[in-house]
């Protein structure tokens, strides 16, 4: 039997029109490109983002399309997720961090049929445009009196001009749920990028997910500021999340340092944040050195690498600001664990209460995940049996754009298809997740699993250490040891020896890492992550003294 209830797709464009109707004269912020403030409402972003969509329609862009960014976090960025998604066709946001061969080979593998850019990116655009064939225009996100000129770029279009053109009475379409909405390649570390297709179904069943209590918790009295940029992973989603519940959006634009993202946090209320661990060192610094205080900002979710330890302490001891550490990745739209304490751990001391804080966290509800051991059977979840970490849910992916890599998933006997993260972790018995590594990243000595990112957040929390990474060097005993990278806080000093003696105690005897090497800086790629490609390839000639 049926049920009897009415079958109403899943469409990001429902999302801007509730906000629309019910937070109309909600605002949305932002640090533009032209170097002021813009303010407006959900009202004028649905508008405009009509007015868009009608304008696209009239360039001739069909269901499919894809459109693609070179965008920072702003209000037009928004328009076009919207405008592009709610249409049919696909916002396809890419990385402006990338080297512009690899944005060339990801939109001419895209095959995107225009690009819209802020125009910080004017340079990138000037040297790939003759490299895109499938683009058939180029949109500068700018006003019309600041549009640039350059003869380098055919059919260089206007923004602002091209939504005039626009009509906002528009009507968004009643598409296929499961039609494609957005698309964002991997950062790929190995081998070419491959592209996660989101569909609207996917889209809005996670800012569902994402807005829950023991997730984001977002709701209309917040005022989110997602540093996390919508060039990765959607911003994690928040440009769908903020307007579902109806959250003041603040988008800090290209100004990304201590002191402007301080300065917005102030004047436009901010209570809630998500970024990676990078960006908040340049804010903790600031409000450090100027001794300053957060007014309104509660709580903030940081993942995309794993949070050092020393920095939730630091949120929560020395600004009252709640840290919600999250794992996810491009390929799960990116939302799959949280780390927020149950009923049961209210009354634990706070030093235990800390420990379970400071893992990865428990799934949402709609993600499934296990542990396997290498030949694909369950590992326990103990707390400290390493495995495989596979995922399942409805904003996994089946499968990456063109199938490209084959079938990435693994089935179990019940023939359930699982995406294996490339991630190691544990998981303990009440579901909380603590990732020990990237698969390739983990250390292998003497047959014994040695976790680089546990070893990377003690020495993280040396106050002369501004950085640090672990990586696993060839030893003829032991297979591979741990050595320790670390680049010093200017002006600070610390020796080898020290750094080895801090370990002492925090540590297994085995995971002491057979040696030191100092750097200026640590390599991070465009996602802010560590680029251990760059370190290893540094350090390929480099023999351990114990070696
Ligand atoms: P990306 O698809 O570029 O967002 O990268 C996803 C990968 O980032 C994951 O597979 C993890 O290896 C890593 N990652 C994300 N969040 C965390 C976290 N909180 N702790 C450790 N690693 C993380």
């Amino acid at each position: 039997m049926q049920g009897l209830m009415m079958d109403m797709p899943l469409l990001i464009s429902s999302i801007l029109q509730h906000a629309d109707r019910h937070f109309g004269d909600t605002e949305i912020v932002s640090r533009r490109v032209e170097g002021d403030i813009h303010r407006y409402t959900y009202s004028q972003c649905h508008q405009r983002a009509r007015r868009v969509a009608d304008a696209l329609t009239r360039l001739g862009v069909h269901n499919g399309d894809r459109i693609a960014t070179l965008a920072w976090n702003g209000y037009r960025h928004m328009e076009l997720y919207y405008a592009v998604g709610g249409m049919g066709a696909v916002a396809h946001t890419i990385n402006p961090r990338l080297h512009p061969d690899q944005i060339a080979w990801i939109v001419n593998h895209a095959g995107d049929s225009y690009l819209a850019f802020d125009t910080t990116f004017l340079p990138i655009i000037e040297a790939i445009a003759a490299k895109c064939p499938t683009v058939k225009g180029w949109i500068a996100m700018i006003d019309a009196d600041k549009h640039p000129v350059s003869d380098k770029i055919p059919n260089l279009i206007n923004y602002e001009t091209l939504l005039s053109g626009g009509n906002d009475d528009f009507q968004w379409p009643e598409l296929d749920e499961r039609s494609a909405v957005a698309l964002c390649y991997t950062s790929g570390t190995t081998g070419n990028p491959k592209g996660a297709m989101y569909s609207h179904r996917s889209t809005v069943l996670h800012a569902y997910a994402a807005a829950l209590p023991d997730a984001m918790g977002a709701s209309s009295r917040d005022s989110i500021l997602p540093v996390v940029p919508m060039f990765h992973v959607n911003a994690w989603g928040l440009p769908y999340t903020a307007p579902m519940v109806g959250a003041k959006m603040v988008f800090p634009g290209p100004a990304l340092d201590g002191k402007s993202l301080y300065e917005l946090f102030e004047t436009e209320g901010v209570t809630f944040s998500a970024g990676v661990p990078t960006v908040w060192l340049g804010l903790l610094q600031h409000v450090k050195q100027h001794d300053l205080k957060f007014s309104t900002f509660k709580r903030t979710v940081i993942g995309g690498s794993a949070c050092p330890p020393a920095m939730i302490r630091t949120f929560n001891d020395d600004y009252g600001v709640e840290v919600v550490h999250a794992w996810g990745m491009t390929e799960l739209s990116p939302l799959g664990t949280l780390s927020k304490l149950a009923g049961k751990h209210q009354k634990l001391s706070p030093a235990a209460q800390q420990k379970i804080l400071e893992k990865q966290g428990h799934v949402i509800y709609g993600i499934d995940m296990k542990i396997v051991g290498d030949d694909g059977q369950d590992l326990p979840w103990d707390g400290t049996t390493f495995g495989n970490l596979l995922v399942r849910g409805p904003w996994v992916i089946k499968e990456y754009f063109k199938g490209e890599g084959g079938d990435p998933l693994v089935y179990d006997k019940e023939g359930r298809g699982w995406f294996p993260t490339g991630d190691v972790a544990t998981i303990d018995a009440d579901g909380y997740m603590q990732i020990t590594d990237r698969s390739k990243d983990v250390i292998k000595s003497g047959g014994e699993w040695i976790s680089s990112i546990d070893l990377e957040n003690l020495a993280i929390a040396h106050p002369a250490v501004a950085n640090a990474a672990v990586i696993g060097v060839a030893h003829p005993k032991w297979d591979e040891r741990p050595l320790l990278i670390v680049a010093r806080k200017p002006g600070a000093e610390v020796t080898r020896e020290e750094l080895l003696k801090f370990y002492e105690g925090k540590i297994a005897k085995f995971w002491m890492p057979d040696d030191v090497q100092f750097v200026d800086a640590i390599p991070l790629g465009a996602t802010g992550k560590i680029l251990k490609t760059r370190l290893r390839e540094q350090f390929k000639d480099y023999t351990l003294p114990t070696a």
